[in-house]
């Protein structure tokens, strides 16, 4: 995956929050952790691939980052995972559910196997909802908090990826409004991001192209031409979701799809 290697250096926007980052061994958890971690968070790294998740808290620095494994479709893992931010660092200020998962098959909707539907699903919903729950769970008390949650610009279109991708991040747009009306009476917003598409791994198993077709794919859908979406811009758009800059900011859907979803397919 190419990078723009811009981290912003601005200001330390995290100091003394505590980050949990779901799927955070790669791509755009990855890239966040890096980017939550230099504005000075303590970061824990949840993830199913334990080699590279460990491998990215040791990066950070002991002391500022840990892994655990955690698998987001089994509650007690996510529990385990939340009780380890608060067990390790006192609390958690930041909950990212960025874990997903895509289904390759495109099938169409009448060969659709319902257990692949549901494998989805189960991931990028009930993944997504657990984060929620848990992250809720240990913020109330202290009446503040943000939650992020990675959507797509599938929370909008269809046909970008398969039913039950699509789907399933229609349910994260869902998912984050509720919650967000429930919560901000606690003082705990909830938000999400939908980028368009970028080479991590997941990507290309969507769409099924490489890199370079990845990038013309881009070049011939955004409105800006010439820019190609980075993991940075992913992860600098939830540095600002989480940082106290967005303390008004709730329920809401941030997009980072360089106008994708905006835009007139007649004015070419
Ligand atoms: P990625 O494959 O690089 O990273 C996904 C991470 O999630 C991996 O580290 C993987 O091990 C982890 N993961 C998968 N299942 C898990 C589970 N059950 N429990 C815990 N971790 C699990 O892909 P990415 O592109 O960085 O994807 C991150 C998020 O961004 C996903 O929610 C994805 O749907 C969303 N997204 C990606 C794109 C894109 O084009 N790459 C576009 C829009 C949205």
């Amino acid at each position: 995956m190419t990078t723009t290697g811009f981290i912003s250096s601005v200001a330390r926007r995290l100091e003394g929050k505590v980050a949990l980052i779901t799927g955070g061994a790669s791509g755009i958890g990855e890239c966040t952790a890096k980017v939550f971690a230099h504005h000075g968070a303590k970061v824990v790294v949840a993830d199913i691939q334990d080699e590279s998740g460990r491998s990215l808290a040791k990066a950070l620095g002991p002391s500022n980052s840990t892994y655990v494994h955690c698998d987001v479709t089994d509650e007690a893992q996510v529990k385990n995972a939340v009780n380890a931010a608060v067990t390790t660092y006192g609390k958690l200020d930041i909950m990212f559910n960025n874990a997903g998962i895509a289904d390759e098959s495109k099938a169409r909707i009448i060969d659709n196997e319902k257990v692949d539907f549901e494998r989805v699903l189960q991931t990028n919903v009930t993944g997504v909802f657990l984060g929620i729950k848990h992250a809720a769970r240990v913020m109330i008390p202290g009446r503040n908090g943000t939650i992020i949650s990675t959507a797509s610009v599938s929370s909008k279109v269809g046909a970008a990826a398969s039913h039950a991708y699509c789907c399933s991040k229609h349910a994260v747009l869902g998912l984050t409004k509720n919650a967000a009306v429930e919560l901000g009476q606690f003082g705990i917003r909830v938000n999400c991001l939908s980028p368009y598409a970028l080479a991590t791994p997941l990507a290309k198993q969507v769409i099924g192209l490489d890199d370079e077709q990845l990038e013309n794919l881009m070049h011939a859908f955004g409105t800006l031409k010439g820019v190609t979406l980075q993991a940075e811009d992913v992860a600098n758009a939830a540095l600002y979701l989480a940082s106290d800059e967005a303390r008004y900011v709730s329920g809401h859907n941030l997009f980072i799809d360089g106008g994708f979803t905006i835009q007139n397919p007649s004015f070419r």
